[in-house]
């Protein structure tokens, strides 16, 4: 990796993203951050560069918008040529909270948000909120890493897209044994099934009946957007060994660890900076180390 490799990360504007732009940067890559808030994403732009790091460039880019992954995609090409290394980091944790009734219970927060269940009162599990999680970890993941993928860029290293997953997707999460089968069987996996769970999920969601069901109870939303881009990863990993074999891309999941972030409510273990160095470690392993379609959590293999 040098000054000529290209690494682009997606929700760079705060949290783990932004401190992986800064890990980057200090690795001397040609960092792209990006934020679907063009005054966030420049606001972490000219952040990285008071602290010195000129090697940064920034665009726009929400996951969830075609026309926003489109113009992303040309700039891109037209600016750099392409990409070397992709962290698809974005993500929502799609948890709406019943604030009203948490005041007048008396109840805090961060006590509430470990404790409780999904089900329980307090928490609400809507479908907009829901629909929305999914859109943007799961659907946001892929289709922006499909726009992306005719760009990659020739690298001695290989390419690398490292979607930032999470030990909450792993497939016990599912309360249905013969489901996490279905999803565990790599010659059976296709997006239509991934797909098809969810909208599943989806739909019972809307019905109010995902309680009763196969589903995760707690950050259950969240869970089902982790399981199903965990997932994509195993299956795009197979594709991409068979599609552009002379290409060598990676595709891996990361797991960066309990982190201080608005996503956990400023719960966790680490600092943005401890999660982002799981993420830059595996992006970054040399070519020979390298594997495809694996969990890690840390800098550790996980099972799916
Ligand atoms: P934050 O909430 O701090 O950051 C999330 C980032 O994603 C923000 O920049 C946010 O932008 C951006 N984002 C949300 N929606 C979109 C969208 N549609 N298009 C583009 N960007 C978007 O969370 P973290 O830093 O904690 O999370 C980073 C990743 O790490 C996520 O994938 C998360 O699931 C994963 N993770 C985090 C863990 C933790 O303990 N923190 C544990 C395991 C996994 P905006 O500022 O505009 O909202």
């Amino acid at each position: 990796w040098n000054e000529e490799t290209v690494a682009v990360v997606t929700g760079g504007n705060k949290g783990i993203g932004f401190e992986v732009c800064k890990q980057f940067a200090i690795a001397g890559l040609r960092v792209v951050l990006t934020a679907r808030d063009a005054d966030r994403g420049q606001e972490a732009h000219q952040k990285l560069k008071h602290e010195g790091f000129q090697n940064i460039s920034f665009h726009q880019l929400d996951v969830t918008d075609a026309v926003s992954r489109t113009c992303f995609a040309s700039w891109l090409l037209r600016e750099h040529g392409g990409f070397n290394i992709l962290v698809n980091n974005a993500a929502i944790n799609g948890v709406a909270i019943d604030e009203v009734y948490l005041k007048e219970n008396n109840i805090n927060l961060k006590d509430f948000l470990w404790k409780q269940d999904h089900g329980s009162k307090g928490f609400i599990l809507w479908y907009g909120s829901a629909k929305a999680c999914i859109e943007t970890n799961y659907y946001g993941a892929k289709y922006i890493t499909q726009a992306l993928l005719p760009l990659v860029r020739h690298s001695d290293q290989g390419a690398r897209i490292i979607n930032v997953g999470s030990v909450m997707g792993q497939l016990t999460n599912l309360r249905n044994a013969k489901l996490q089968r279905e999803l565990a069987r790599l010659e059976c996996l296709s997006e239509a099934v991934i797909e098809g769970m969810s909208d599943k999920y989806l739909n019972d969601v809307k019905q109010h009946a995902w309680g009763d069901k196969s589903w995760p109870l707690k950050f259950s939303c969240y869970k089902m957007s982790k399981i199903a881009l965990h997932a994509y990863t195993r299956l795009l990993a197979t594709q991409l060994e068979k599609g552009f074999p002379d290409k060598m891309i990676f595709v891996n999941c990361v797991d960066p660890g309990p982190v201080r972030t608005d996503n956990t409510a400023g719960m966790g273990k680490f600092s943005p900076s401890e999660g982002a160095e799981n993420i830059v470690w595996v992006a970054l392993l040399p070519c020979e180390e390298c594997r495809s379609g694996k969990l890690f959590s840390g800098k550790k293999l996980a099972k799916y």
